[in-house]
């Protein structure tokens, strides 16, 4: 972690709102679901695929779970009605994992099962480790009555390859990323070639079980060893694609869909991009370097 992302860090609570939002608006869509289906629609018309997330994550108390599960139900209603190729993305502790897990079962069952009557996929995001185990368990039960939900292993924590072997009964469909939260290294590649190599091997046994892959990255080094992958295997289409973050490296997103790889960019918008983007800055101060370096043209 560099002193410019601690800087960045520090000086948060002193940015205006305004300024924020400046920041932030590169990769997030708008406040609203009709902001959001505009930029499926754009994308789609580029040939890119898309999902949806609607900001907001931890809660306070079961009942704020409602909103965003209603929110998400009427985002999986346009998505129905538009037949555009996007699904939603999904995280647990915005839908109550850590209050009350019944209830939170409950919501993104709800979700699940009208995405499956709609022909919508939903993928449940994977959060910080502490919640791993119920996310995975959560994913399993859903797993064994729909077949349109999917979900998301982290290849820097340390359990990662040996989850996605045992995931392999279900050939599940799974997005790789490297995992946005900071872990301890007792349970948490701390190396950038470790992390790739967790990467690629997550990424093996879940091709190896007949599932799908979704290489969720913008490293270039690791684009192109997933490339490798794909070309080793003789990969069809329909086992994997690639996924992007919106605003996020949009040259190598390009160029892997000119290429005619699959590609979903993730999208997310709501009222809650302010909370969103502090806490995401602050959780990983390599982030907050990142996004700075990008708006200011340093990289
Ligand atoms: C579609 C998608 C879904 C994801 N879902 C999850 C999830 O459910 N759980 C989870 O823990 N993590 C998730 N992530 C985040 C992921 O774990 C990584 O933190 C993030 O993608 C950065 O890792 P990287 O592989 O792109 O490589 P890095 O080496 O971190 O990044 C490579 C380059 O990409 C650029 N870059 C990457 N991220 C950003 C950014 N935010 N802003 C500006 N530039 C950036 C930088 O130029 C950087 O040098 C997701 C990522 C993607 C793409």
């Amino acid at each position: 972690m560099s002193l410019f992302d601690r800087a960045v860090v520090a000086a948060l609570p002193w940015v205006p709102r305004s300024l924020v939002r400046r920041f932030a608006d590169p990769y997030i869509a708008g406040e609203t679901l009709g902001d959001a289906m505009r930029t499926v629609e754009q994308l789609d018309r580029r040939g890119i695929r898309t999902t949806l997330d609607l900001l907001g994550e931890h809660i306070e108390r079961i009942e704020q779970a409602d909103a965003p599960r209603d929110g998400y139900l009427v985002a999986l209603g346009e998505i129905g009605k538009s037949g555009l190729p996007a699904t939603i993305s999904v995280k647990l502790t915005q839908l109550g994992l850590y209050l009350d897990e019944d209830a939170c079962y409950r919501n993104i069952r709800a979700l699940v099962a009208e995405g499956q009557t709609l022909g919508v996929g939903v993928a449940i995001d994977m959060e910080e480790s502490a919640v791993t185990t119920r996310t995975l368990s959560i994913f399993r039960r859903l797993r064994s009555e729909f077949d349109n939900v999917s979900t998301v292993l982290q290849a820097m924590l340390r359990r990662t390859v040996d989850d996605a072997v045992a995931l392999g009964d279900l050939s599940p469909s799974i997005r790789v990323c490297k995992g946005i939260y900071v872990e301890p290294r007792e349970i948490a590649y701390q190396g950038a070639e470790e992390v790739r190599t967790s990467y690629l091997e997550t990424a093996k046994a879940v091709l190896d079980s007949g599932g799908f892959v979704a290489f969720a990255t913008h490293d270039d080094v690791l684009v192109e060893r997933c490339k490798g992958l794909i070309r080793e295997r003789s990969l069809d289409a329909s086992r994997f694609e690639f996924q992007m973050l919106l605003g996020v490296r949009e040259e190598l997103r390009d160029k892997t869909v000119a290429e005619g790889y699959p590609l979903r960019v993730y999208v997310p918008f709501g009222q809650e991009w302010y909370a969103y983007s502090v806490r995401r800055m602050r959780e990983n101060p390599r982030v907050a370097g990142m996004v700075a370096r990008a708006v200011l043209g340093l990289e």
